[in-house]
């Protein structure tokens, strides 16, 4: 029924092709409901607190065998995940369809990025290397190492079910760290399924100790336990800024390290001189594209007035035509909301922005499309940036603003509590330099001439304020998971101090 792409994505056929088998899916206190069509796909056994210790355990007996593994060997079991992913794309694309509501492409696209970490990962293994440094003593020699640091607690949100775990998992692996996921009790189907695919790769792979991935399946008290136990000394939570609140002081209590990507609220300036019909492009796909629920969606658009007027009204044309409905049909643009809730969250903010003075275009429930939640993108001109525009809502609402000066713009721009991303539109080089340099963007991405969703994972990702400040995939991502090591090594006769100290005896 739902489907029309060549390839069978029925769910039936797409769990059985991932190892999820039916009695496994059955039973279980925690229901798993598909926001394309508001089914019941699993009923799963939840993992108890009580179980907790155990796991950890287990976690840090591998964590001792998996750090011996030299770092290249390690790597091969990473480039073997990669295969099995390639060779799992489709179902698990289809998968993250299912259960997360995005459009296929997009659920093809969540699986090419985990491919691509592991393809980085396999040849970090290879360069996990520090800097010699010059002594100030004769016959001595500085350098420092870097070495494992233990299991890694790894907490995932709903909307980027499995990529986020890649992400962690492919660095942490290849760094010598056995993971423990705690997914989102939204998602845990597609985390069982990659749980499986992990499993086949091991199987190639031979020898690696057991318990190197464990997946807990329940809500937040497993995220709980996990941050506040000194025996995984890695938390790397993606979620709400109103987790990470919770989970920041649990692993600082305990001076762990910990990772934390979180909400975000990302900005476009559309400066006079802008492309606008790429800018309406860009605008489309990072405001309504994942139907609003990235971390990275484009929330705010700073648009000089002296174009304001004519934009609105390109966005307007642009969104009357958006093709909105089930994920699994081909030609769908906008899938569902993951949930009622998401849907209330909507018409509340709207409401509270039209209270605000917001003149509202759009909005509202999807015309013939039934079950799951879907809804009208929402475009809100707002008289200024008030206090609703400053708050993630989790759904494709977009709020407009006029600016008049660049300092005015970058000062809406940077005038919120998160620090995500953000980006420029503009053909003026100074503009496009002033938007990425010391007084520009405060956020973890800027952005120009393109939007903020979308990362590659060869940069670094992550945000500031209260995005959390952590930073996963590329760049030097991989230090987050090893701790390092600064070693002094004296290879002369003479036992001299550093800064001239004298001790004689
Ligand atoms: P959420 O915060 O409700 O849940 C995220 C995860 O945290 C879930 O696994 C949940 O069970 C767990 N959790 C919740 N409370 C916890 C606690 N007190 N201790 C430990 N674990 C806890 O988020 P969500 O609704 O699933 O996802 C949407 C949010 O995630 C948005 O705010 C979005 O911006 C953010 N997000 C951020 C990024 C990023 O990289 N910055 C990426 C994806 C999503």
């Amino acid at each position: 029924m739902l489907v029309s792409t060549s390839k069978d994505t029925s769910l039936k056929t797409v769990l059985g092709n991932l190892g999820l088998k039916d009695g496994d899916l059955k039973g279980g206190t925690l229901a798993v409901h598909s926001p394309v069509d508001g089914s019941l796909m699993a009923e799963l056994a939840e993992t108890k607190g009580a179980e907790m210790d155990r796991i950890i355990k287990d976690a840090n007996t591998a964590f001792k065998a998996w750090r011996q593994v030299p770092a290249p060997r390690r790597g091969e079991l990473v480039r073997l995940l990669g295969d099995e992913l390639r060779a799992a794309k489709d179902d698990l694309g289809a998968l993250v369809s299912w259960e997360a509501g995005k459009i296929v492409s997009e659920g093809l696209g969540e699986v090419q990025e985990m491919i691509d970490i592991c393809d980085l990962a396999v040849g970090q293994s290879r360069q996990l290397f520090g800097l010699t440094i010059a002594s100030e003593r004769p016959g001595h020699r500085m350098m420092e190492t870097w070495h494992p640091m233990g299991p890694a607690g790894v907490i995932t949100a709903f909307n980027f079910p499995v990529a986020p775990w890649a992400w962690n998992s492919a660095l942490a692996l290849v760094c010598g760290n056995p993971v423990i996921w705690k997914p989102s009790e939204k998602t845990p189907l597609t985390a069982l399924a990659t749980l499986n695919i992990f499993e086949r790769a091991l199987k190639k792979f031979g020898d690696a100790p057991d318990n190197l991935l464990q997946v807990v399946i329940g809500r937040a008290d497993l995220g709980e336990a996990l941050s506040a136990s000194r025996d995984v000394p890695i938390i790397s939570a993606t979620g709400s800024t109103r987790m990470g609140r919770a989970v920041g002081p649990k692993v600082a209590e305990r001076f762990g390290r910990c990772i934390l990507e979180l909400g975000g609220n990302n900005a476009m300036i559309v400066a006079p001189s802008a492309d606008l019909d790429m800018a309406v492009r860009a605008i489309t796909f990072s405001a309504v594209g994942t139907a609003g629920q990235r971390c990275t969606s484009l929330r705010r658009l700073i648009v000089h007035k002296s174009i304001k007027d004519d934009l609105v009204q390109k966005l307007e044309k642009a969104y009357s035509g958006l093709p909105i409905g089930s994920p699994l049909e081909d030609g769908t643009l906008v899938g569902p909301l993951i949930d009622k809730a998401a849907g209330d969250g909507m018409e509340k903010a709207l409401s509270a922005a039209k209270s605000q003075g917001g003149t509202i275009i759009g909005g509202g429930k999807a015309e013939g499309v039934d079950g799951g939640v879907y809804v009208n993108p929402a475009i809100a001109v707002m008289p200024s940036q008030t206090d609703i525009v400053k708050e993630e809502t989790f759904a494709p609402i977009l709020y407009v603003m006029e600016y008049d000066t660049l300092d005015e713009a970058i000062e809406m721009q940077n005038d919120v509590p998160q620090g995500l991303s953000s980006c420029i539109f503009t053909l003026n080089v100074r503009e496009a330099e002033r938007f990425v340099s010391d007084m520009g963007s405060d956020c973890g991405i800027a952005n120009v001439n393109i939007g903020p969703s979308g990362a590659e994972i060869g940069g670094a990702f992550g945000g500031e304020k209260e995005t959390g400040g952590g930073r996963e995939s590329g760049s030097d991502a991989w230090k987050g998971y090893m701790r390092r090591q600064t070693n002094t090594v004296n290879y002369s006769d003479e036992l001299p101090l550093a800064q001239g100290v004298k001790f004689d005896i």
